[in-house]
């Protein structure tokens, strides 16, 4: 054991002092993240703050959340297949149910096969730490390399920490967002280098921006270059693409992926859960070595049947994704005709731009006294003087819905000189 000078030691109660700082250095720079209870089920419109709001902060793209058929599958689910397993995966939390959701989402989005996780978050920490750096042949001889987005979601970057970087078996290169010139000039630089593996991985659709990212040119890129894609679908999956099968079916790259994961927790139903789908043995190999697998919990089967029956209503036809798709439109054609600015996209993450960061929390307070929830971002989220409304759209929305909130960005907007 090392000694620890006194004058350092962090006694527990300087412990509960410290943490008091930090939370009020957070309410000071206006960082500190305040929680509005939803008092209602989660939908296009809701009950929160005391009165009806129409819902703009939600992943719940497609409307399942509470969609009637949902509930009803989750409600089997319980009736048919228990409320838990009480167990992980290998030992006895395999039920027919979970090698079923796991085709479905392989079939769905053109993959050999799948591995259901608790999370996507899990899913991506698994297949960073379960891969990459790993001395497969045992020669302790070997170097890889991770490309990684600047923007990617945490869960991908704290996937790349537990990759083995500490023992020094794996580099990691974060290039500038989406930038592919970048990308491209370090790919044809480290070809002198050696590596063993390299890896590219992105977020298909980036969360702050509703961004996505050029997959075919992705694809190209990799193949050129023996790298491994990895593409984080969880803001995509269900909302991309004619019929919802994500960015990769938006740049006609559809089942040409190497690795997809994503999430049960937004589009397909909003609960949660998360997947990793690629080729049958980085399955297969996964399933032996993933830690939040092997550890962690089998999903629910209210979940899984759920999830089943969000794939199923995917396939049938693709109303619900139309559906998002003119509210997305008529959101960001509107938006712009009051004079906002926003940035430009398909996407139903519509980041209408504001500035300053106390634009964005008085914007934000206001809407919600006006009828619309809404969250803001500002710095250090995204970049400074860039703030915005992260407003997301969803199919439960109606055009009156969307009109509604429409005038209140339009009044609260002139009231606080934006527009
Ligand atoms: C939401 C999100 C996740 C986390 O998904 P969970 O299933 O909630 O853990 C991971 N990656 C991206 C890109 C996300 O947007």
């Amino acid at each position: 054991m090392s000694q620890v000078s006194a004058s350092k030691k962090l006694d527990v109660k300087s412990l509960y002092n410290a943490l008091n700082a930090e939370l009020d250095k957070a309410r000071d720079s206006k960082t500190f993240k305040v929680e509005v209870p939803v008092e209602s089920i989660q939908a296009g419109v809701v009950q929160a703050a005391g009165r009806s709001q129409v819902m703009l902060a939600s992943n719940n793209y497609l409307g399942l959340a509470n969609h009637p058929r949902i509930r009803e599958a989750a409600r089997k689910g319980l009736e048919k297949h228990g409320y838990g397993l009480a167990s992980v995966r290998f030992l006895c939390g395999t039920q027919k149910i979970h090698l079923e959701l796991e085709e479905r989402i392989a079939r769905f989005l053109g993959t050999e096969a799948a591995i259901l996780h608790s999370s996507c978050f899990a899913a991506n920490e698994a297949f960073f730490a379960a891969l990459v750096g790993t001395d497969f042949s045992g020669s302790g001889d070997y170097r890889d390399v991770i490309y990684s987005d600047q923007f990617n979601h945490a869960s991908i970057i704290d996937g790349i920490r537990l990759a083995r970087i500490a023992v020094k078996t794996t580099d990691v290169r974060a290039y500038k967002h989406n930038d592919m010139a970048q990308l491209k000039g370090w790919l044809e630089e480290d070809k002198a280098k050696d590596y063993r593996l390299s890896v590219i991985a992105t977020d298909g659709v980036f969360s702050m921006e509703g961004e996505h990212a050029d997959l075919a040119d992705f694809v190209k890129t990799a193949r050129a270059n023996d790298a491994l894609l990895f593409v984080d679908e969880s803001h995509a999956t269900g909302v991309l693409g004619e019929t919802g099968r994500g960015t990769p079916e938006l740049c006609g790259v559809h089942g040409r992926m190497d690795v997809i994961s994503g999430t049960l927790g937004k589009a397909l139903g909003g609960a949660n859960g998360g997947f990793i789908a690629g080729k049958k043995v980085l399955v297969d190999y996964l399933r032996q070595k993933s830690r939040p697998y092997t550890f962690s919990n089998s999903l629910p089967p209210m979940v899984v049947c759920a999830a089943i029956e969000a794939i199923n209503m995917l396939e049938e036809d693709n109303s619900l994704v139309t559906k998002l798709h003119q509210n997305t439109d008529y959101f960001r054609k509107e938006i712009k005709r009051l004079g906002f600015t926003i940035l430009e996209g398909v996407h139903p993450i519509v980041p209408v731009m504001v500035g300053e960061a106390s634009t964005a929390m008085d914007m934000s307070s206001h809407l919600l006294d006006e009828g619309v929830y809404v969250r803001g971002l500002w710095y250090p989220v995204v970049p400074k003087g860039e703030a915005r409304l992260r407003v997301q759209i969803s199919a439960d929305h109606t055009v009156q819905d969307l009109d509604k909130a429409l005038a209140a960005f339009a009044k609260v907007g002139r009231h606080l000189g934006v527009i």
